[in-house]
């Protein structure tokens, strides 16, 4: 498309990422964990064209250790839905709506909360969806129904994803990535018992936080988790990629290599993104 070359030539910012040309302080993300209540000390910093993604992969894939890497390098905000039902889960049971206790329940059995649970939160906290870092958002959407909801707010609201990032395993290595995989209950820094040990047992390298087995890696969660992928995520496998918005990356070797892979995948999504905004804005001014 002849738009392409303009935008090259009027691009404002750098066209590659890499983790030592940009560094960004790391979000809190209190807006998004507390819902509308809570207002975020620690912002990312804004972009003329910030990076709007989902992470698509079933569970074990590494989706979470992505999002916080791509984090620390695009700067967009770590927008998970698992881990605001897990935040809800540390407060009181007082605290606690009937809402997110029931989530909490099928969380535990390692089914999916009923969408419209999980739409209430995500539409609740919207404003995150605005954030000037952008967002990548982990573990959501996870059906069609859902998947459809965010496409009409998102249209509502003026923003449009960057890409979707489908990371891809095999279902054997996935067991024994989720088998094995250990928890800082402080930090949230995450382990695997022999693919990436800690350098003391059972402690976290960074806090020394104890580590812990997540309730809904144990093997039964684990079988009901990776048939509810199949059943109920994979198909928007292909819905993102009728809407050419699909990125698949192969989630093998270290969790460095894996975000080498993906990042150089989606410059031109974004690229083209922001063709496209400057077509719309010339358009625009060419009307009035
Ligand atoms: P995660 O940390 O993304 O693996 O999410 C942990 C658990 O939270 C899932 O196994 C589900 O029980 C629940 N959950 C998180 N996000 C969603 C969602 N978008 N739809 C339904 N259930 C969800």
């Amino acid at each position: 498309m002849q738009l392409t070359v303009i935008s090259i030539t009027a691009m404002p910012f750098p066209l590659a990422y890499t983790a030592s040309m940009t560094t960004f302080s790391k979000a809190d993300r209190i807006a998004w964990l507390q819902g509308p209540s809570g207002h975020c000390d620690v912002v990312p910093d804004g972009s003329s064209a910030p990076w709007m993604l989902v992470l698509l992969g079933a569970p074990g894939v590494g989706k979470g250790t992505q999002a916080a890497l791509l984090h620390e390098r695009l700067g967009s905000c770590h927008l998970s839905t698992g881990d605001v039902f897990r935040h809800a889960g540390t407060r009181p049971e007082c605290d606690q709506s009937p809402a997110m206790r029931e989530a909490m329940a099928y969380m535990l059995r390692g089914e999916l909360v009923p969408d419209s649970t999980v739409w209430e939160l995500v539409r609740e906290r919207k404003a995150c969806l605005h954030c000037r870092g952008g967002f990548i958002l982990d573990g959501f959407p996870r059906t069609l129904a859902q998947a459809e909801s965010l496409q009409t707010l998102m249209v509502r609201e003026g923003i449009a994803l960057t890409a979707v990032v489908s990371y891809e395993l095999p279902p054997a290595e996935i067991v024994a990535r989720l088998a094995g995989r250990r928890t800082c209950e402080k930090c949230k820094a995450v382990y695997h018992v022999t693919e990436r040990p800690p350098k003391s047992a059972g402690r976290c390298d960074h806090c020394d936080g104890k580590l812990f087995q997540r309730e809904d890696d144990r093997p039964e969660s684990v079988k009901v988790r990776l048939e509810t992928y199949d059943r109920s995520t994979a198909p928007l496998i292909s819905y993102y990629e009728k809407m050419g918005l699909l990125v698949r990356v192969a989630a093998i070797g270290t969790a460095d290599e894996i975000c080498a892979r993906t990042i150089p995948e989606l410059e031109p999504r974004r690229l083209k993104g922001f063709a496209e905004k400057l077509w719309v804005a010339a358009e625009n001014r060419r009307d009035t």
